[in-house]
């Protein structure tokens, strides 16, 4: 490994730390993994976040051929037809936390932003949560639905199952499928309330005031 390599790698495994204090990877649930110059490094399969070891991070090479480390996740797949899709992303997060996964069940979700605009923070970090239609677990239909949606925005929900995240860096993916999961919270707790949502010239402020990467723009 290059110095920027295991700099990554010891990241990546803090990050699955952070996850898994939060309570966003149940069991061995959730997969991330970051893009570096010449290829990538992802969470092992059946790998509890919490437990990641640099040494045992899968790495794969440019054309995502595993070439070192455990066996990657089922959702290698999906994780490099995102990458493909979204040229500018470095690092990727998906859990299956319960609010989001909640959000991800219901019918009555604009599949062009599933998160309503109540606060600042889902805009700021978040950016549009596209839905992307269902399709199995590991399969490559899951990852042709994700790249179906991807040109859209780099925050995705896939339906049933949970949401992912393709950011600039991997403290913004970290950040954003936090936040994803506190939104989808507050949602379902005003749902059938009254609700007072931010205003177009509110939400109009916020993109002005953040810049996050230009194709997660709201
Ligand atoms: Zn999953």
């Amino acid at each position: 490994m290059t110095g920027e390599q295991r700099d990554a790698a010891y990241a990546l495994c803090e990050a699955g730390r952070t996850l898994f204090a939060h309570g966003l990877t149940p069991g061995t649930s959730g997969n991330l993994s970051v893009r570096f110059d010449g290829g990538y490094l992802m969470s092992p399969t059946n790998a509890t976040l919490a437990a990641l070891v640099p040494e045992r991070l899968s790495v794969l090479d440019a054309r995502g051929e595993h070439v070192g480390g455990d066996a990657p996740t089922k959702e290698r797949e999906l994780h490099l037809a995102l990458y493909a899709a979204r040229g500018d992303a470095r690092a990727i997060v998906h859990v299956h936390s319960a609010h989001a996964v909640a959000l991800s069940c219901l019918r009555d979700v604009d599949p062009d932003d599933v998160l309503e605009p109540l606060t600042p923070y889902a805009l700021m970090r978040v950016g549009r949560l596209v839905l992307a239609p269902y399709a199995r677990p590991g399969s490559a239909a899951l990852a042709a639905a994700v790249a179906s949606v991807a040109e859209r925005s780099g925050a995705i929900l896939l339906a049933n199952h949970g949401p992912l995240f393709a950011g600039s860096s991997l403290p913004a993916a970290l950040a954003a499928v936090i936040e994803i999961e506190e939104a989808a919270k507050v949602q379902l707790l005003l749902r059938g309330c009254d609700v007072r949502p931010l205003s177009a010239a509110q939400i109009r402020e916020l993109r002005d005031a953040v810049s996050p990467a230009p194709r997660n723009r709201v």
